[in-house]
């Protein structure tokens, strides 16, 4: 997707607890713990990477994405789909889509990556002056 922005990636991060993990200083039950409703969203709005589980090697790991944002309304804090993601970029302001892998066999879970999508919000249509045409049609209404 080209509308992503700000994208952070969470590579180092992954690495190093999993360098953790293999010199045995963190517990595979620490990082293998994906709840519930996390193994559902990978089952039912999941994407198939190509990365094949670091802890289990059974399977390739699945990427679910997670939206956040005030402007999202109920949908904030749910799994999405990627044809979702580019609806909801299309018609909602900035959002911030956080995507996470998991392992559906052993409960394996990183943050992989996040970024911002949606429109952008209207520049330098300051607060102030929509605050004063708010006004100013207030006066006129009364
Ligand atoms: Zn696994």
């Amino acid at each position: 997707m080209r509308i992503q922005r700000q994208v952070v990636d969470y590579a180092l991060q992954r690495r190093s607890l999993l360098a953790e993990v293999y010199a045995g200083r963190t517990g595979v039950s620490e990082v293998c713990d994906a709840g519930p409703y996390l193994l559902r969203a990978a089952k039912f709005h999941g994407r198939a990477s190509s990365v094949v589980c670091p802890i289990c090697r059974k399977e390739q790991l699945t990427l679910v994405s997670w939206v956040f944002g005030d402007r999202l309304g109920p949908v904030s804090g749910s799994a999405r789909t990627s044809e979702e993601l580019v609806r909801l970029a299309a018609t909602h302001e900035e959002f911030s889509v956080h995507v996470v892998e998991v392992c559906r066999t052993c409960s394996w879970n990183h943050l992989v990556q996040s970024y911002v999508l949606g429109v952008a919000p209207a520049p330098k249509r300051t607060r102030r002056s929509s605050q004063a045409h708010e006004a100013s049609r207030r006066t006129a209404i009364e």
